[in-house]
Order: structure tokens, then sequence, then C-alpha cells
């Protein structure tokens, strides 16, 4: 029994036969061409550029029945990469200024890119290096009218082996019988992972040489979990994993039964527990695991990736299927929080070329800079809330004139609408998100003005212990254990409650079941969870006493150290 550790790309565990994809070597020679027919050379290119085109055009359309209009992003990333300069004009050049062919124009164009990706730090561009290998070897083999080996024939159950594994080779296992891959190469956040995550297929990647070590037919198991292969397990090993595919399985099971049961603590104290919807794609899952609500209705993704700002009869049909589909139960629509790591390409001044960009022109800050695109969000929110229950909520709000504003405009939207004849329903509630450390210390200040408060934990600890989300080298000290932090979310929640308010939770510390009970002990009204751990958390929540954990949070307000706080959640379990 060999076991090869690797990284977990995808959760799941496969025991299976392997089977062993050889590499497909792509020799490229350099073969002179004569003068004469250089520009044919370049049309060549020009028709292989097409054929790959049509490729992505039609993996494009598989996407967006398997996986959805989120993922088909990864295509249209693909053709930035076909149509970038650096392969239309590089190539061409290539060819007619050293005289070669355009297989080997286009490899040494390929191996330029690939040196200037390996020198980023960043893992994640890094790993977009291998989407730049998946279009490279589109366009080589259309150039030598060569036909990809395509893994959709692979007709039995087997563990997929191979030395990498394009983005495009991923698409298709879900329609094979593969159980899960394991690769040499590869990285957490490439485009491959993140397929196998959605298609939920088990994988590990960067396994080194795992490709020259199994053969055909060996047994494996992989663990997706834990980042591993076992080669040859013994019988004990594979009753061992098996135990625990049937455990998941059957955890699987339990929380199925959750569904549509409130989220109460064994004492009786009930949260409202909601589902945070970052894009329509998720809304059919969401409502299946029928939640008080959506908490957090994330309206970015209708801003992003397109050079033009959404109609308002575009947001107002958006909103209104989200509401509807909720069918009475309360949906929070986010006004657009564009900036920070969310770049827009509308091209409206602002979140460009910031030194700060967390820190710059984004939310209300940056819709207080273009009100026609604050209201016309509004009146689209105000349209849709004739569908059911509806409150809008303004992120990144750090001070009380910011409320104000956002107020004024919601009550000119309102009266427009009215002028113009558009039925309404009564007043809509609004909220704002609490992530920035003025708004939550100074929040009595801003209960006059707002129904509700949610507050943004991913921020808020960002902001307080300064320590960007988004910096791999500093997610150590992103803790939201933080005593700082759990003495900030006491202080909302008392004078919320002091002045009448509610108060809810939206950051990801609310999809972590670990967190849950300071939550619970903090005595929260609302949560709103990544729908992935939305069950789960409800155990959690139904499994806790809430003056047990109003004891632990008592305690944790004194503590000096983040581990402290970790401890005493520990033990109330
Ligand atoms: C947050 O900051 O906690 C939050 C929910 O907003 P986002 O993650 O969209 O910034
Ligand atoms: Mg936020």
């Amino acid at each position: 029994m060999i076991v090869i550790k690797g990284i977990a790309a995808s959760p799941g565990i496969a025991i299976g036969k392997a089977y062993v994809v050889e590499d497909e070597d792509i020799v490229v020679e350099r073969v002179e061409v004569g003068r004469d027919a250089l520009k044919d050379e370049v049309a060549r290119f020009k028709l292989a550029q097409k054929a790959t085109l049509r490729d992505l055009d039609a993996a494009e359309q598989k996407v967006l029945k398997v996986l959805g209009k989120q993922h088909a992003k990864l295509i249209d990333a693909h053709r930035l990469i076909l149509k970038d300069t650096l392969i239309t004009r590089d190539v061409p050049k290539r060819i007619l200024e050293e005289g070669v062919n355009a297989e080997f124009a286009l490899s040494e164009a390929l191996e330029a890119v690939n040196r200037q990706f390996e020198k980023m730090d960043d893992e994640f561009f890094r790993e977009r290096r291998h989407d730049l290998f998946d279009v490279g070897k589109r366009l080589l083999l259309h150039l030598m009218k060569r036909q990809k080996k395509s893994l959709t024939e692979i007709d039995h159950e087997c563990v997929l082996i191979s030395r990498n594994l394009l983005p495009s080779d991923t698409l298709g296992l879900k329609e094979t019988k593969i159980l899960g891959f394991a690769t040499d190469l590869g990285g957490k956040t490439s485009h491959t992972a993140i397929l196998a995550q959605s298609l939920e297929i088990p994988a590990v990647v960067g396994l080194s040489d795992v490709s020259r070590r199994i053969k055909s037919g060996d047994t494996v198991i992989l663990d997706g979990e834990q980042g591993m292969v076992i080669i040859s397990p013994g019988p004990e090993t594979v009753a061992k994993y098996e135990k625990v595919q049937q455990r998941t399985l059957a955890e699987e099971r339990q929380l199925e039964a959750l569904k549509g049961v409130p989220a109460v603590t064994q004492d009786g104290r009930g949260f409202r527990l909601e589902a945070n919807l970052d894009s329509p794609e998720d809304l059919k899952s969401i409502v299946s695991l029928q939640p008080d609500g959506i908490g957090l209705f994330r309206t970015e993704y209708l801003y992003l990736n397109r050079a033009e700002v959404p109609t308002e009869d575009e947001q107002t049909k958006a909103y209104a299927a989200v509401v509807k589909a909720m069918d009475g139960r309360e949906v929070v629509i986010r006004t657009a929080d564009i900036g920070g790591d969310r770049l827009s390409m509308l091209g409206i001044e602002g979140p460009k070329n910031e030194t700060n960009p967390f820190m710059g022109l984004r939310g209300v800050r940056l819709f207080l800079r273009h009100l026609d695109l604050f209201k016309s969000q509004l009146r689209a929110i105000l349209k849709a809330s004739t569908k059911g229950k509806t409150r809008v909520m303004i992120p990144m709000v750090s001070s009380v004139g910011e409320v104000v504003a956002a107020r004024k405009l919601l009550e000119q939207a309102r009266a427009e609408l009215a002028a113009e004849g558009v039925e309404l329903k009564e007043e809509i509630e609004l909220g704002i998100m609490v992530e920035i450390p003025s708004t939550a210390i100074q929040i009595d200040a801003f209960l006059p003005h707002v129904d509700f408060v949610s507050i943004g934990t991913n921020d808020l600890i960002q902001y307080v212990l300064a320590v960007d989300r988004v910096n791999e080298h500093v997610t150590h000290l992103y803790d939201p254990y933080h005593p700082a932090i759990v003495r900030l979310l006491d202080h909302v929640v008392r004078a919320a409650h002091a002045k009448g308010r509610w108060v809810g939770v939206c950051g990801e510390m609310t999809s972590d079941p670990r967190a849950v009970p300071l939550l619970v002990g903090l005595g929260v009204d609302a949560m709103s969870v990544s729908p992935r751990m939305f069950l789960r958390v409800k155990q959690a929540v139904r499994g806790l006493k809430h003056e047990a954990m109003k004891k632990i949070v008592a305690k944790a307000l004194n503590c000096a150290e983040s581990d402290e706080v970790r401890r005493l959640l520990e033990s109330s379990q």
C-alpha cells in the first residue's frame, strides 16, 4: 500500500480501479517555410483560430446546460486568451519574421506567455496558465488536423489518473462513469478544481508523479477531503473508507430531514435561518432547502463581466423572479457593492487603478457618485417588491449621511413610480450592512435611520483586524474568533435590540458550524448562510442551548486571545 499526498481539490471519496490516461504529447517541429508560402501559413493559422472559436461556442453551450451561466464565464476567459494580441499578433509576426510553420510559431508564443505566468507570485494567476495551454492545445490540434482524445469515451467506472487535466476535459466528466480524478499537476484554485467541485467529482491534484506510479487496473482510493491517493490499499483500508463513504451518505440523508424544520435551540430560542444568493443559478437549490428567506441577495453579478449597465427592466425581472420564487418569505436585496475585488468593466469613473481598492470607491460610496445607477436599482427593487416580501439593504455604509441620502433617493424613486402610475406595496424596510468599524462602534447613531442591520463579517473582520480578506500572506491573521470581533458583535446586537431593531449576520461566519454557537449566544435574530452549509448550520443550531451559549459569550468577551475563545467554544459542544 502506497500513500501519496497532494492537494485536496474537490471533496468526496472514490474507490475503484485506476484508468491512467497516457499523456498526449504533441511534438511540434520547426519547419522552414519559403517566402512565397508565408502568407498561406498565416491564413492556415487564422483558420485554426476560427475553428477553435467554434469549439469554444460548442463548449459554452455544454457548460450552460450542465453548470449554468456562472461557469460559462470560463469559456469567456478562453475566448479572451484566443483573442489576445499575444496570440493574434505575435504568432503571425513570428511566422513572417522567422519564416517558420504556424505550429512552431504558436508553441514559441505560448511558451513566452507561460514564462510570464510562471513568474507570478499569486497562485490564482499562476494557475491560469492551464487555461492558456487548454486553448493552445485546441489550436495546435486544429493546425495539425488531429482529433483530441475524448475522455467521454471511457465507458466503465474508474478513477482517472493523468499528468494533467485541462478544464475542457473536466467538463465532460459528468457524462462518464468516472468516480474521481487525480493529477500530477494543478492547484486548488485552477479552473479544473473549481469545475470538479461544481460537478461534485472528488479530485486530488498536485501529486507530482502519480501518473507514473499507478498503472491502469490498480486499485486506488482517492480521498478528496485529505488530498491523498492510496495505491493498492489493504482490505482493512478499503473497508475503512467504504464506511466513511456510507457515513457521509447517511449524514447527507439525515440533513435532508432538516428541510422545512425550524432553526430552534434545544431550549426553544428560534432563529431566522436564511440563505445567501449570489447568482440566479443558485435559486433553485435554495428554494429546495426551504430557508426562512434570502438574507443577502448579492446583486453584483448583474454589473460584472459586461460593458453596459443593466437596464431597470432587466433588473426588475431578475429581482421579481427571486422574490416570486421565495413565495412570501423575505428577500433582502442588497444594492450593488461594486469595487474592492469586484471590479466592474462598466467604464464608470471610479474603482480603477486604486492603491487600496478595499478602502476605495466601493458599494454605497460608488453609487452615491452615480445616482442614476443607484436610483435605477432602487426603482427596480421597488417594482419587484410587489411580488412578495422585500427589503433593501445598503452596503459599505460608513456615515449617517450616506443612509440619509440613500433613504431620500428611495423615497424619490417611490414618488416617481407613483407619479408614473406604477402600483407599489406599502413601505419597504431599509437596512444597512455593518461592515465598517466606525459604523459598528457608533451604531446607535445609525439606528434611528434604519429598520434593521445586518453584520457583514467578511468585511468587518478585514477592517477591524487590518487583514486583507483576499491576501493569502495574511490569511492566518484573518480571525473571526478574535476577542475584538466578539466584543464588537456584542456591542452591535445590544445597541440594536435596545432600540427595537433586529440584527442579522450574513458574512461567511454564519456558514462555519464552529462559529455558530457564538452567534447563537450573542442572540442575533437572523443568520444568512451559504446554501452549501445551510442544513449543517441548522443542525448545529438545533443541537445547542441558547442559555448555555450566552454564558460562553459572556466569558469570551473577557478573553485576551482568539485561542481562548476557540477553546471555550469547543468545550461547549
Ligand atoms: C460581508 O462583507 O460579510 C458580506 C456579506 O458582503 P460581501 O462578502 O459580499 O462583501
Ligand atoms: Mg461585504
